[in-house]
């Protein structure tokens, strides 16, 4: 495979945070990272403002260094040919937005999109656990759950919606989910998920418990790395908490697998950081739910990337054999 060259100014969109940073595709390296806060209430010309503050910061650093092209994670739909936005449910003023146009009149530029698991999937895949494998499942699980999937080093995306693996039913009439379905694996096994679910038992939950002590009493400082640190602390009720959650996610996990079978599964996102908790409550299930012959070749990793895999695929956009 021809090394990837050049440089790239890249944005990781989140929730209510901006990343940018410049990635130069043929070392790796990342350079002159920042992020910004993005208001829920800006709308869109807000958030363009963010956009143009923090490059002006990243562009100046680079002093003048030739800029190749310019790709963008962005963590909601996008259309199918990465052109549009199709919405965003953190920050207001998104809808159809057409980000990669507005982006290359203002910095003269190619601009290419990419949604944010999509992105981080090939981020992965190439500088990180994925090793440019020949097929690569990647579950993004972090505020929410999403997914990307690599085949033969391109992203899969089907009609455009493909990967949406945290909208999976795991539950017949189970608990409301953000996308206003009932019983979706984000629900139970994302980070809002996990802590909305920690909010629920919190009153049953004894005053010398770790993740009350962890929390100083108040449900409303729960948070998913307190949640975990209540786990290493020995809290039964997180522990039981963080299993059923790890068993929802290895069911889903294995469907995924039977319909794959891909060389190789990566769990990348937030939760990854938690890797040996993860690790531990999540390989017994999937040893139950994964058909003995195809477990035999099953090959699971953790995201080693940190947080940046999505800023390292945004970069590889802008190389047409990877779009
Ligand atoms: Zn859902």
């Amino acid at each position: 495979m021809n090394k990837p060259q050049g440089k790239v100014l890249t944005f990781d969109f989140g929730g209510t945070k901006l990343a940018g940073a410049i990635v130069n595709k043929a070392t790796g390296e990342i350079n002159h990272y920042r992020r910004k806060q993005t208001p829920k209430s800006m709308g869109s010309q807000g958030s363009l403002d963010v956009i143009y503050a923090l490059s002006d910061e990243i562009l100046k650093l680079n002093n003048g260094n030739e800029i190749q092209a310019i790709g963008i994670s962005f963590g909601g739909p996008i259309t199918r040919d990465g052109q549009m936005i199709i919405k965003s449910q953190h920050v207001e003023g998104w809808d159809y937005f057409p980000l990669p146009e507005v982006l290359s009149k203002h910095f003269g530029l190619p601009v290419y999109m990419e949604n944010d698991a999509n992105a981080a999937a090939l981020g992965e895949w190439f500088y990180g656990a994925g090793e440019q494998c020949e097929s690569l499942f990647y579950a993004q699980v972090s505020t929410g759950i999403g997914s990307g999937i690599i085949i033969n080093g391109k992203i899969y995306r089907g009609m455009g919606l493909a990967g949406e693996f945290g909208h999976l039913t795991i539950e017949d009439d189970g608990l409301e989910c953000a996308c206003g379905k009932l019983g979706c694996l984000e629900s139970y096994s994302s980070g809002w998920g996990i802590a909305s679910r920690a909010r629920k038992i919190y009153p049953q939950m004894a005053e010398e418990s770790p993740l009350r002590q962890l929390t100083l009493g108040r449900p409303e400082n729960i948070t998913t790395e307190l949640i975990f640190e209540a786990y290493r602390q020995g809290d039964e009720k997180m522990r039981a908490l963080v299993r059923s959650a790890m068993a929802s996610l290895a069911r889903c996990l294995a469907d995924t697998v039977c319909i794959l079978d891909p060389e190789r599964v990566v769990i990348g996102g937030g939760i990854a950081k938690s890797k040996e908790i993860i690790e531990a409550e999540i390989m017994p299930y999937l040893e139950k739910y994964i058909p003995k012959f195809i477990r035999s070749h099953f090959d699971l990793r953790f995201s080693v990337m940190g947080g940046q895999e999505t800023l390292f695929g945004a970069a590889l956009l802008s190389e047409e054999k990877f779009r």
